[in-house]
């Protein structure tokens, strides 16, 4: 576990940051696949969490937040227009050629209740604000502090090619992003903030505002 901010935590659940979650002040934003929950347990172990929160229900950030909530009794709070995609433990895929009902099947996780659905402008924790950014879930959020200009983007953006893992911005996979054109609106719209820092569900934190401002300028629909 790694401060990156004022209470702030990076907790990489693979080698290179490859999935993350991050501690919020008391809240655990995003719980990697099931694979992940022991490594998460042992990295939070010495901190009080109040609830769980996610970016958005899909199997490598919600994997591990059904044993979350009845391990350690805490709440879940999940975008608005994710919700049935929790509880149910089911997301859609993006537009495939092929291969669908596979890619389904590969996306499914275990389904949990939640307790809260957040909306934008809601608070998170230290200083957080949802922010909602729809596009590669049509409930997904970003957390956003002012103040100091962190940002937790989720897979709006990628700092990581999927394929080689090299560090680098990029947009989520088309398999995995139900709306890429909404998903380009969200991403304008967090660049449009120049976050001073941008904390991402897959890469390594980046703390240079003018190149997500020209990687964003550089999308075409
Ligand atoms: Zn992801």
């Amino acid at each position: 576990m790694q401060m990156v901010a004022r209470d702030v935590y990076q907790l990489p659940l693979t080698p290179r940051s490859g999935v993350n979650a991050y501690l919020v002040g008391d809240v655990l934003v995003d719980s990697g696949y099931p694979l992940h929950f022991k490594k998460l347990l042992r990295a939070t172990a010495s901190r009080t969490i109040h609830a769980h929160a996610l970016t958005h229900a899909h199997a490598d950030h919600a994997g591990g937040s059904k044993k979350l909530k009845s391990m350690l009794g805490i709440p879940i709070w999940v975008g608005a227009d994710d919700a049935a995609g929790l509880r149910s433990g089911r997301s859609e895929p993006g537009d495939v050629p092929f291969g669908r009902s596979a890619l389904k099947s590969y996306m499914k996780f275990p389904g949990v209740e939640p307790d809260r659905e957040l909306r934008e402008g809601d608070e998170l924790a230290a200083g957080f604000v949802a922010l909602e950014t729809p596009g590669h879930s049509p409930g997904h959020l970003a957390y956003w502090r002012e103040e100091d200009g962190t940002l937790i983007c989720g897979d709006v953006f990628f700092n990581m090619s999927l394929a080689t893992t090299a560090v680098g911005l990029h947009t989520p996979p088309g398999f995995f992003t139900p709306d890429p054109a909404q998903n380009r609106e969200s991403a304008r719209r967090l660049a449009a903030l120049q976050p001073k820092l941008v904390l991402f569900g897959h890469g390594p934190p980046l703390r240079d505002p003018i190149a997500l401002s020209a990687f964003a300028a550089a999308l075409v629909d």
